[in-house]
């Protein structure tokens, strides 16, 4: 017997083959959704070059592994060894070897890039996916590049992250009451998923969304990511606003009593901070409003 907040799925993302798992939302814990993930088709399971598998890296090369639950953990390190999508996995380790010049000395990540933060966290971030020379060189979502230092400078100001800056999976960045993940994991050409990668690794997200139950906001840097979440809350059966609230910054949208709320931002990217389409103190609105809206709860 469901509960109220025990909503099964009920449609599937655009261009997804039939092979997606329909997952259900499993409130509290997440056992049922990885065990569906496993009865249908997990992601990871469809390697593009079985004859080189990706081997599972260990719980300490997870930013923050160590908290997180077990179900969580296992999810994470599942993630990294995905390799569905073929061109962005040809994308993703060809930059991991080409490098950019500044950072000839690195050993790039080049894998999926798996979502961190606090098990217990309150507030989501959702970002689009890994930058070729950010995330994908360093194994942490929005760490090395530019978006990460306004998205951490931001998070500490509210008291979710312990310091602003944030460089490489071992600097002592430690998030609180927050977890930050992305819709596509693995770095795209230009930033664009096609519509069935970003439906490859949507399962992902969903199960990350389960194995958070304490979810109360949600923050969708970009458009993308704010039409990804709602499309997935809609598909569970929340209630979506129909037609779909245009996309503006620091937007809130109810999804109901049964689901975090949703606030849209613009992303940091250089294209928006660099011409002023988002400030700092715009920034910070979203993140304050975050902050009201889990305290009010
Ligand atoms: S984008 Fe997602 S589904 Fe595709 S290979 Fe990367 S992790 Fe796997």
């Amino acid at each position: 017997m469901l509960g109220v907040c025990d909503l099964a799925y009920t449609d599937n993302d655009a261009g997804a083959p039939p092979s997606i798992p329909r997952l259900r939302l499993a409130k509290p814990g997440g056992r049922a959704t990885l065990a569906a993930m496993a009865r249908a088709k997990d992601p990871t399971s469809e390697g593009t070059r079985p004859e080189n598998p990706l081997p599972a890296p260990g719980l300490d090369a997870l930013p923050m592994g160590e908290a997180l639950s077990p179900e969580l953990a296992e999810l994470e390190v599942r993630i990294t060894t995905c390799r569905r999508c073929p061109r962005l996995v040809e994308w993703r380790e060809r930059k991991a070897e080409e490098k950019r010049a500044a950072f000839q000395d690195w050993e790039y990540w080049g894998r999926p890039v798996p979502g961190w933060g606090d098990p217990a966290a309150r507030l989501l971030v959702v970002g689009l996916a890994p930058a070729a020379h950010g995330a994908n060189r360093t194994g942490r979502i929005f760490t090395g590049d530019e978006s990460g230092r306004w998205l951490y400078r931001a998070l500490h100001g509210f008291g979710f992250a312990n310091r602003p800056e944030s460089e490489a999976r071992g600097d002592g960045l430690i998030l609180s009451d927050c977890f930050v993940t992305a819709a596509v994991r693995c770095a795209p050409p230009d930033n664009r998923p096609t519509p069935a990668e970003r439906a490859h690794c949507r399962p992902y997200l969903e199960a990350e969304i389960d194995l958070l139950p304490e979810l109360a906001v949600v923050v969708a840097l970009g458009q993308y990511a704010y039409d990804h979440t709602l499309r997935i809350f809609r598909a569970r059966g929340h209630p979506v606003p129909s037609p779909k609230p245009r996309f503006s910054h620091a937007r809130e949208i109810d999804l109901g009593p049964c689901a975090p709320r949703l606030i849209a931002s613009y992303h940091p990217s250089q294209q928006n901070t660099f011409t002023g389409v988002l400030t700092e103190p715009m920034f910070d609105d979203v993140f304050r409003r975050a902050e009201a809206r889990i305290r009010s709860v």
